[in-house]
């Protein structure tokens, strides 16, 4: 079995490296031959090469969203999960418009131009959060704005007809997500949900909490949304657990996910692994939790900035490592953490976290 994936990053490559005990062979579309899953991979193929890259392979699947049109337009052969999902998150104006339609429940926005961008603001009321309608992932593109002289800064970085996407900021008590999986006969598994906390606007670190009153309300949105996207394969959505209890969706992603980095040490069988499964038309893996785990993401480190010796003698710990080129805030790799119960899992997670970071935080 060929599998193609589009996109070389570490998504990617952990898909790779679950995928071949398989037995499946891979090729990598990115334009960087020394990403992460392109070094790793059977083959590689610039965008340029896309209708090669296509012919070799029996499945094409992403790991990144901000697949160039061209590139989509010129695929040929089984896309899984589907291009219009992709198409649909590629946007997040269309993926907001998609999700409000079907009634799910969503912080109030509102999608305009850069021109009309206090018109927007003033109708959605401040506080808000101010998104780049396309190209953002961790935290880029986004604005906390408070005040509407905030809008000044929005102003110098982008340009005129560019889109954006206003949205209320959410006071929240936690950030959840869920990943689900759902196979090419429409059967659906959804791993554990997380609990995430975010530093700038990206991933610091997420373990699984006890389960919860919302857990049923995850897990029922989740899977009515792969239902709704025609997923087959990994459908990925983080919520806000608002002050008054409600759960509210704030992205979704037709991919493996952060925080699903957990599943490789703490699920039966991981999400790459079963993105593979449901895409290859294999049985779903089991998506239980095998044990209390979490997952600490090591942001614009090498490995010569860390004590790797200190921080994996925390027991239960397992590095990943990426091999990308250090850049500030960078996702350069992550460390699984799993634990016997909650309580000595959050323990190891602050320890992790100190040890890594040098610094002291207080977990929720
Ligand atoms: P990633 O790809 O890393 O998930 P992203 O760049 O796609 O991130 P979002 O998930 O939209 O961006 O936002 C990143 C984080 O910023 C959120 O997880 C949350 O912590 C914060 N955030 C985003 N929107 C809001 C909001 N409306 N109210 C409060 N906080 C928000
Ligand atoms: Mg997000």
């Amino acid at each position: 079995m060929n599998v193609g994936i589009l996109g070389g990053g570490q998504l990617g490559w952990m898909t790779i490296l679950e995928g071949r005990k398989l037995g499946y062979r891979f090729f990598v579309l990115d334009r960087n031959p020394k990403s992460p899953a392109s070094r790793i991979a059977d083959g590689w193929f610039p965008p340029e090469k896309v209708g090669e890259f296509s012919r070799i392979c029996d499945v094409i699947t992403y790991e990144f969203e901000h697949i160039e049109e061209e590139v989509l337009e010129n695929l040929e052969g089984n896309v899984l999960p589907s291009v219009e999902a992709l198409r649909i998150k590629k946007s997040r104006a269309n993926e907001k418009g998609f999700l409000s339609r079907l009634g799910y429940p969503l912080p109030r926005f509102e999608v305009c131009r850069l021109e009309n961008l206090e018109e927007a603001v003033r109708s959605v009321g401040l506080p808000v959060v101010v998104k780049a309608e396309r190209l953002g992932y961790d935290g880029k593109g986004q604005y906390r704005v408070f005040s509407l002289k905030d809008l000044g800064k929005i102003r110098e970085n982008h340009s005129e007809g560019e889109s954006f996407v206003v949205e209320e900021m959410i006071n929240f008590r936690a950030e959840l997500s869920a990943v689900g999986v759902r196979d090419r006969r429409g059967r659906i598994k959804v791993f554990p949900v997380t609990q995430n906390v975010h530093e700038e606007g990206i991933l610091l670190y997420n373990w699984t909490p006890e389960s919860s009153v919302v857990e049923r309300e995850v897990v029922g949105m989740v899977s009515g949304l792969m239902e709704d996207l025609s997923i087959v394969g990994l459908l990925a959505v983080e919520f806000f657990l608002t002050e008054t209890g409600d759960v509210l969706i704030n992205e979704f992603a037709p991919r493996p996910h952060n925080t699903g980095h957990y599943t490789l040490d703490g699920a039966y069988t991981s999400q790459f692994e079963n993105l593979l499964r449901a895409i290859t038309d294999l049985p779903l893996g089991s998506t239980k939790l095998k044990i209390p785990s979490g997952m600490v993401n090591i942001l614009g480190l090498s490995l010569e900035d860390m004590e790797l010796e200190e921080i994996l003698s925390v027991e239960g710990t397992r590095l990943y490592w990426y091999g990308k080129e250090k850049r500030d805030r960078r996702k350069m790799g992550h460390v699984n953490v799993v634990a016997k119960d909650q309580e000595t899992l959050k323990s190891k997670l602050h320890e992790v976290l100190r040890r890594i970071y040098q610094k002291e935080y207080s977990l929720p």
